[in-house]
């Protein structure tokens, strides 16, 4: 089981691998799902107030028999709830239905236009109450990080984005680490849509690995963080099952070489 942390601008460590649960709708499911995973030594979960199942994740989180300070739980402010006031009131409400004192890292879910500053200063004065522990955003292009830096006493530690290998994201990496902004990669494996890649069948084939398993590794190797969703006890076992090999340079090269610019996913530009 991977198990290796990432440290973020403040000095605080993030797991790099971690359990994504959107669309995990079915109370029993999602904590079953979040239970095993924990088990099976995720610490990390990434959830969010518009995923509707914040109750089931803190549950989860009060029932392991992990304490709580060595799992990492991040939740998002939804876009009906941005801007200052309201982002505040968004964080507390997700914060009692998580039934936790604290969260680990609190993002902006989208970049609404207007709204998006002030609600990254209400997440830093967050942060300065110590309720969370890092802050940081989702879905920011670098001309939105760009207005947010301007402003911000603390620059966000994270910056949530769609990368897969369809979707590499060189530039905004680029821009996210000039800046130590660290990336958290969501739907890492493309929603499975390109699980039958040849290439990637081929690697998997000389590592006796899964699709799966090769691009989980492709984004830990690219120091990205990874939060890949299953239900599935097999599959969220497989999908931490990445510590023991290492793909080549060339392999990584052949990878990055998928890349179609293709989202999964909404532009954030079209908020
Ligand atoms: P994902 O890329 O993690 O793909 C998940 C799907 O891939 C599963 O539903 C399953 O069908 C399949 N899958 C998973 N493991 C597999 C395996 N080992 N073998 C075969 N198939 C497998 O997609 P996602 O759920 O969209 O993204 C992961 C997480 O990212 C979400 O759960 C959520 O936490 C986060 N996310 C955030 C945003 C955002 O706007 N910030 C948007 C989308 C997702």
């Amino acid at each position: 089981v991977f198990t290796e942390t990432m440290e973020l601008a403040n000095g605080i460590a993030m797991p790099q691998l971690g359990l994504g649960v959107y669309k995990m709708t079915n109370p029993e499911q999602t904590f079953e799902a979040i239970s095993f995973a924990i088990e099976t030594g995720y610490r990390a979960i990434d959830t969010a107030a518009i995923y509707e199942n914040e109750r089931e994740t803190g549950e989860a989180v009060r029932h392991a028999r992990i304490p709580r300070e060595q799992l990492f739980i991040t939740s998002k402010v939804w876009n009906t709830d941005q801007g200052y006031d309201a982002t505040l009131r968004a964080f507390e409400t997700s914060l009692e239905k998580l039934g936790l004192d604290y969260l680990d890292l609190y993002l902006t879910h989208w970049p609404i236009t207007g709204k998006f500053v002030d609600t990254y200063k209400a997440i830093e004065r967050l942060y300065d109450e110590k309720l969370i522990r890092a802050t940081g955003v989702s879905n920011h292009h670098a001309h939105h990080l760009e207005k947010i830096l301007v402003k911000a006493n603390v620059a966000p530690m994270v910056n949530q984005i769609e990368v897969h290998p369809q979707l590499t994201q060189e530039p905004l990496r680029k821009f996210c680490n000039d800046n130590g902004i660290a990336i958290t990669s969501w739907s890492p494996l493309a929603r499975g849509k390109f699980l039958a890649e040849p290439t990637l069948l081929t690697i998997g084939e000389k590592y006796n690995k899964t699709t799966a398993q090769i691009i989980i590794r492709w984004h830990l190797q690219n120091n990205l963080i990874v939060i890949p969703k299953s239900v599935t006890p097999e599959r969220i076992r497989e999908n931490s099952e990445v510590a023991d090999f290492i793909l080549t340079s060339e392999d990584m090269e052949m990878i990055n070489a998928l890349n179609q610019d293709e989202r999964t996913g909404t532009d954030p530009d079209t908020f």
